[in-house]
């Protein structure tokens, strides 16, 4: 329970990503559990993909039928509570948003990390994007097998 542990369960966790089926497109997963005044994922979001309402302490509610996967709410989003997901055959890609050094470079693998901090998999780099839109944040592209599609997280560097 993230109130008790600083972690959600793995129930909290799927109630925020769509039927599987509806991942053959990239869909944000927006995992923001606590109501908190904070909006800017809902205001970001070109498509109003995004819903809080008129109390700015209500949690995000995404409509995955309108979500492109475009990303603009993963690099606005000030607690990094949002990644995009996908699967193609057997493995889940995101698009993950990363503040640390040093960044990743295309084709490495990394460590794929889950919401406990523990080491799971091996996680390919895919592709990294930085510009000025995106500010300090860089959003890297990540691949893993498709089983830790609930567990990944982040990367971690592997040195
Ligand atoms: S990924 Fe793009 S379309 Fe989907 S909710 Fe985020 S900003 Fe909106
Ligand atoms: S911007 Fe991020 S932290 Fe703020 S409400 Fe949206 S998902 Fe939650």
């Amino acid at each position: 329970m993230i109130n008790k542990n600083g972690y959600p369960t793995s129930n909290q966790i799927k109630s925020k990503f769509p039927d599987i089926e509806v991942l053959i497109k990239p869909k944000a997963i927006i995992e923001c559990y606590t109501e908190i005044p904070c909006n800017p994922c809902a205001t970001s979001c070109p498509f109003n993909a995004i819903t809080i309402g008129e109390d700015i302490n209500m949690i995000p509610e995404i409509d995955f039928d309108i979500c492109t996967g475009c990303g603009m709410c993963v690099y606005s989003c000030p607690g990094l509570a949002i990644m995009i997901a996908n699967i193609k055959g057997d493995r889940a890609y995101y698009k993950i948003p990363y503040e640390l050094l040093p960044v990743p470079v295309i084709g490495e693998i990394w460590k794929g990390v889950n919401r406990k901090g523990e080491i799971i998999c091996d996680a390919k780099i895919e592709n990294i994007m930085q510009n000025k839109k995106t500010d300090k944040t860089v959003l890297i592209t990540v691949s893993v097998p498709v089983e830790f599609l609930y567990d990944f997280i982040t990367v971690r560097c592997p040195v």
